[in-house]
């Protein structure tokens, strides 16, 4: 990547300093001090300039399946949803994929978690993988798994779900395939059975073993809603967090979505083990799941970053959105003082990376990664406003640039990577064909 300077804008660079009118120099796909004389500069006048926002939570293939089971709580969402997803193909998971992450670099999101948790008819993860080194984010894709079927008491219907032994083998061959350690990585792979409702103990206690011998990271959904806390009692005696603790998923690799009925004790454990939260506030408005606490969550001390969940569960996937959903949500049960806005930025950014345990992403300090989100400040939704560090409050929801590792994703308002109409007409031949 070619040196450049990013000049006249606000930059809030998330790294505790105020937000300042400064040059932002780029070089080597890092952010550095200062760049030789005569390198490229890009007017950010007007603009201000963040880190690229983190995502920690997605199932990027169900971009193809919004707005379905409008008003359904969260088992009987997914029992509609699952026949549908059971007949997706390569094709489906691929073109969702690339439209979920245009979508999602269009709302300031440079670094991406993914779930995917079914493979019908020859998916496989790197579908995903592909789809992300084309449109150019930096990707953690996990390998999810079902296990346990409706004839064995699981949720989901028996076609969807795998043998544990090939689940696991499976996740061996992708870590080895395309887990990439090194600093600045742009692909580092986890392991993700989907829900203590959809796999076994067994499969659970495996897949921590697995991944620690591997030194990958572990994700799951956990304590969504009543329902699903009220199956763990039932069916393990126990609370979601007491049976994540005795089956190895907690500790500083282990982060879990929605966490919205985690208690006291709950966040306590969290807390000493440094067990990450993935704080999905739309889909927990969509589905009715409840409010995280996120301001106790935070307080303690246990790290959070966002998620904007599914598409089928939010029905968008906008990063900037969340954080204000993140804000808003706080504000609303525990007053206009209860979440600061900067709480909510850093949600967002750092939150995010302590989550997906990086340390070289989530702020703009020299040395971090190149990943930057312009936000012009200048237009219709930020018109009138007062301060221009206020994104949250104000607008605009979509960015200007987006640079990954210095590369430019998203210019003038434009996703460059990939075509994008040509993407979305596809995914309406796609649907098409499955309704
Ligand atoms: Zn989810």
């Amino acid at each position: 990547m070619a040196d450049l300077i990013l000049r006249g804008g606000l930059v809030e660079a998330m790294d505790g300093a105020a937000p300042s009118e400064r040059d932002l120099c780029l070089s080597g796909g890092v952010v550095v001090d200062a760049v030789p004389d005569g390198a490229e500069v890009l007017d950010v006048s007007g603009c201000l300039v963040t880190p690229g926002l983190i995502n920690t939570h997605h199932h990027l293939y169900q971009t193809l399946t919004r707005g379905i089971a409008q008003d359904a709580p969260l088992f009987g969402w997914l029992q509609t949803l699952y026949p549908i997803w059971q007949r997706f193909t390569p094709d489906h998971v691929a073109c969702a994929t690339r439209l979920g992450l245009a979508e999602l670099a269009l709302s300031g999101c440079t670094t991406t978690s993914d779930h995917l948790y079914l493979f019908p008819n020859g998916v496989r993860l790197e579908d995903t993988i592909h789809a992300a080194a084309e449109v150019g984010l930096r990707f953690h894709p996990t390998r999810g798994a079902m296990s346990i079927g409706e004839s064995d008491g699981g949720l989901p219907p028996d076609a969807l779900v795998e043998d544990e032994r090939a689940i696991l083998d499976d996740c061996i061959r992708v870590i080895d395939a395309f887990h990439d350690p090194a600093p600045g990585s742009m692909c580092r792979v986890g392991v993700a059975p989907c829900s203590p409702f959809s796999v076994s103990t067994g499969l659970m206690r495996d897949a921590a073993l697995l991944a620690r011998d591997k030194g990958v990271r572990l994700h799951t959904h956990l304590a969504e809603n009543d329902e699903d806390v009220a199956f763990s009692l039932e069916r393990f005696g126990q609370r979601p967090g007491d049976y994540a603790r005795d089956l190895g998923w907690t500790g500083e690799d282990v982060w879990h979505a929605h966490c919205v009925k985690l208690d006291d004790a709950e966040t306590r454990l969290f807390a000493a083990t440094g067990t990450g939260v993935a704080h999905c506030p739309c889909s927990n408005g969509r589905l009715g799941s409840g409010i995280a606490p996120v301001r106790a969550m935070v307080d303690a001390g246990v790290p959070v970053g966002l998620g904007v969940d599914g598409s089928a569960s939010n029905d968008r996937a906008s990063l900037v959105e969340e954080a204000r959903q993140a804000l808003l949500m706080q504000r609303a049960v525990g007053g206009a003082e209860a979440f600061a806005h900067r709480e909510a930025m850093a949600l967002a950014t750092t939150g995010g990376a302590r989550v997906l345990g990086r340390d070289d992403v989530g702020t703009l300090a020299p040395g971090m990664r190149a990943d930057v989100a312009v936000w012009d400040m200048a237009g219709l939704d930020a018109a009138g406003s007062w301060d221009a560090g206020a994104l949250l409050l104000a607008g605009p929801r979509r960015v200007r640039d987006l640079l990954v590792e210095g590369r430019r994703v998203v210019e003038a308002g434009r996703v460059v990577t990939i075509d994008v109409p040509a993407e979305v007409a596809r995914a309406r031949r796609l649907v098409e064909a499955l309704a």
